[in-house]
């Protein structure tokens, strides 16, 4: 029988943000990221050795594509001159971005369902297994498989299976999909795409169904052996939970932090991967970044000995910055504060999320979800019209080159922003950046999608979060996690007659313990016919252009209280003239100008802002989000 298969590993998000250290972040999203191309190149590897399909097995794994999938290139040594040119120093580790989706869909061959089922969960288990680091572990790895920890994989997905039963040999079928150009395949592409709605039908209904690899362990024994005092974590007798997951009894401790077996495994790997590279950078060391490297003359003065971590090494060179100071980190922290009265402690997390990307790959795209069906149903209508002609199938596969050439910006844009990459997706990304660099980040991760002719027209919906560098990582995570799914599934902002959702930046502000939020929406008119129109993130522009104004002494920082003073007022004010928001705006900025020589904004800004000021997010007001975001970046 031949199957299309889903693999869906929804629990990877809780999973990653689980974590105490960005080390352990790290390791969560490489090792989610491995066991899904592990996946896929078991499933091709026993295509090839059951049915000699050669080289065009590969085709039968559907999304991701393969073919230009970094993570799949890196692996198979195919990586190109012209990407290697590009990304040059970034490619110094270039196995160690976790830059594989937690998602598959493929064809394959099977006796019976539940057989497959099976099958793929052994074989996740055993990719789980080839990770287990027994050396860096031998002081547990007696513990560990007693309990199975290491014999089963903490991140079990949701498979769903749907039969292909038009076709009946796997290696016709390889051969059709290898050949969408020919036009006598249409037939062929109708069917599997139909197929493929009903399995992303099934899909959705899998997702609700709650998923317990716990149940693998051996939990039983687990208890017993702490109950009888085996298992004693230091003095504290009886139970004392695992302070990653907060789910299973802890095992051991390590540096401090209580562990469970699965938790335990994740920390040692991101730990050992990175030790001869200097170790993960922190989060105090992101919090300190720009500092030092703005105060780079001050700093080249202090001990040297301390060797770089890699990847803070890589932005170094990729922004040709000078190398030589790094070794103030080694500093504790009170020596750091007696020195330094004005150093920086908050840091920034970068979440983006592609807008509706199952639809999207339906076909269905909502590039923005509009309220009113009628206009959905014109603009989808539009935007089918311009993709690339061919079957549906080759429309799929167009995208997801996309979506893998979208990494690669990304991945670009990350490093050239003194950012460090904890998940590259392409749907979904998740990076560490200093403060003074996270908006214009999020920009440019929003205008990246512009460079491609299909995903121009979809909306990303970003949030950042600013914390404290000793603030609990999990926590964060987990706020930044629901500001998200607030902009993706709640949030309406209303402008002219048109009610939209998505497509927006919300900024987390959690610097001081008390959380305030900010939320800009990316486009102010969405127009498919010339999206050059658009202007994407024109009013985020507008912002990073007073805020570094500011930065370099053009402005006077009394303009962020000036305005401040007003937020409520542009409000009232917006309501009845828009002219009248720009035209004040223009006035206290000129006023809070030291440089009067230097020119910063242009008429058009103004513009900007005063059309911006018009749209409503559910009872906010753009314009007083814009001057709080001012505020937090200046
Ligand atoms: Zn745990």
């Amino acid at each position: 029988m031949i199957y299309i298969v889903g693999v869906d590993f929804s629990q990877v998000q809780s999973y990653i943000s689980n974590s105490r250290k960005l080390s352990d972040m790290w390791a969560g999203s490489y090792i989610a990221s491995y066991l899904s191309w592990c996946l896929a190149n078991n499933i091709i590897g026993q295509l090839e050795e059951r049915v000699k399909c050669g080289n065009i097995c590969e085709n039968c794994i559907i999304t991701p594509t393969l073919e230009n999938n970094l993570f799949h290139i890196i692996r198979k040594n195919e990586i190109d001159q012209e990407t290697r040119k590009r990304l040059n120093a970034i490619l110094e580790l270039q196995y160690l971005y976790p830059i594989f989706p937690a998602r598959l869909t493929f064809i394959t061959e099977c006796k019976e369902k539940n057989e497959l089922k099976n099958e793929i969960l052994d074989k996740l288990h055993e990719c789980y297994r080839k990770l287990t680091l027994n050396n860096e572990l031998k002081n547990y790895i007696q513990l560990l498989d007693k309990y199975k920890f290491t014999s089963h994989t903490p991140i079990e997905p949701h498979i769903s299976v749907v039969e292909l039963e038009e076709y009946s040999s796997i290696i016709d079928v390889c051969k059709l999909i290898s050949g969408l150009e020919n036009p006598k395949n249409k037939d062929f592409q109708t069917i599997l795409f139909k197929k493929l709605k009903k399995l992303s039908e099934e899909m959705q209904v899998k997702k609700l169904k709650v998923i317990t690899p716990e149940a693998y362990l051996d939990i039983d024994e687990l208890v017993k052996d702490i109950d009888s005092g085996k298992i004693r974590v230091k003095d504290i007798r009886g139970y004392k939970y695992c302070e990653m997951c907060n789910k299973l009894p802890a095992i051991t401790e390590d540096s401090e932090d209580y562990l469970c077996g699965w938790c335990l495994i994740k920390r040692k790997y991101g730990v050992y991967m990175w030790e001869k590279l200097g170790g993960f950078p922190s989060t105090s060391d992101m919090a300190w970044l720009e500092y030092k490297i703005n105060k780079s003359l001050e700093v080249v003065q202090e001990e040297r000995s301390i060797p770089i971590k890699k990847l803070l090494e890589i932005i170094f060179k990729v922004n040709e910055i000078k190398l030589p100071n790094f070794a103030l980190f080694k500093l504790d922290e009170k020596e750091i504060m007696r020195r330094y009265v004005d150093y920086p402690t908050s840091y920034a997390i970068i979440k983006a999320d592609m807008d509706s990307f199952g639809k999207l790959l339906l076909l269905e795209p909502e590039f923005i979800k509009f309220k009113d069906e009628d206009i959905q149903k014109e603009y989808t209508k539009k935007w089918k019209d311009l993709l690339p002609q061919g079957g549906d199938i080759k429309k799929i596969k167009e995208i997801e080159r996309e979506i893998n050439e979208l990494v690669i910006e990304d991945l670009e844009s990350i490093f050239r922003n003194h950012a460090i990459p904890i998940y590259i997706g392409g749907d979904d990304l998740l990076a560490i950046a200093p403060v003074e660099k996270a908006l214009e980040l999020a920009i440019k991760l929003r205008k990246n999608l512009l460079k491609f002719k299909t995903l121009k027209y979809n909306g990303r919906s970003i949030g950042i979060i600013l914390s404290h560098f000793k603030y609990p990582l999990k926590i964060s995570l987990e706020i930044l996690e629901r500001a998200i799914k607030y902009l993706k599934e709640v949030l309406v902002y209303k402008f002219a007659d048109l009610e939209v959702m998505k497509d927006s930046l919300i900024v987390v502000n959690n610097e001081r313990g008390i959380i305030s939020e900010a939320i800009i929406p990316f486009r102010y008119i969405i127009d498919l016919d010339s999206p050059e129109r658009n202007e994407v993130g024109s009013l985020l522009d507008v912002a990073q252009k007073i805020i570094s104004g500011i930065r370099k002494g053009i402005y006077s920082r009394s303009l962020i209280y000036d305005l401040g003073a007003r937020k409520e007022f542009f409000t009232s004010l917006s309501k009845v003239s828009e002219n009248a928001v720009s035209k004040l705006i223009m006035k206290i900025m000129e006023d809070n100008k030291k440089k009067k020589d230097i020119s910063c904004l242009e008429q058009g800004d103004y513009e900007t802002i005063a059309k911006f000021s018009k749209i409503r997010v559910d009872d906010r007001s753009v314009i007083e989000d814009f001057i709080k975001l001012l505020g937090w970046f200046s």
